[in-house]
């Protein structure tokens, strides 16, 4: 989607700090950072969010779970521990509408109420 963010940042259109990439799954820092490490993981089929998510989708999503401890692994959070959100929709604080997980890593800001 052309006006989409997270597609932009995607086909690199806009830039940023890319931790991981696969065929399927694209992974980048936060440009407001929460937290010591704060990644974000996306598909990179759009799906605007977990309302939208279809049948077809749950391979993906299983995928993107494996990614998720990939990262955490790679950026050495695996250890001391990392929390992975999903907001959903606007009273959960949604801005972007295309599907993310939030990895948040690194002893501060983790507990988050
Ligand atoms: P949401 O609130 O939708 O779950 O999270 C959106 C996240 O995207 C926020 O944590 C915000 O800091 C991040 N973000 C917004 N715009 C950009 C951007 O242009 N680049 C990067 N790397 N992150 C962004
Ligand atoms: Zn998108």
């Amino acid at each position: 989607m052309a006006e989409c963010l997270f597609c932009r940042i995607i086909a690199g259109d806009i830039p940023a700090e890319k931790v991981y990439e696969d065929e399927e799954i694209f992974a980048f820092k936060d440009i407001a950072p929460k937290a010591p490490l704060h990644v974000l993981v996306v598909p990179k089929k759009h799906i605007a969010g977990l309302e939208e998510l279809e049948e077809g989708d749950v391979p993906l999503m299983g995928r993107i779970q494996l990614a998720l401890r990939d990262i955490a692994r790679d950026q050495g959070v695996a250890d001391s521990g990392y929390r992975v959100i999903l907001n959903c929709g606007r009273d959960a604080g949604q801005v972007v509408f295309h599907i993310h997980y939030h990895l948040l890593g690194g002893g501060q800001g983790l507990n988050l109420d």
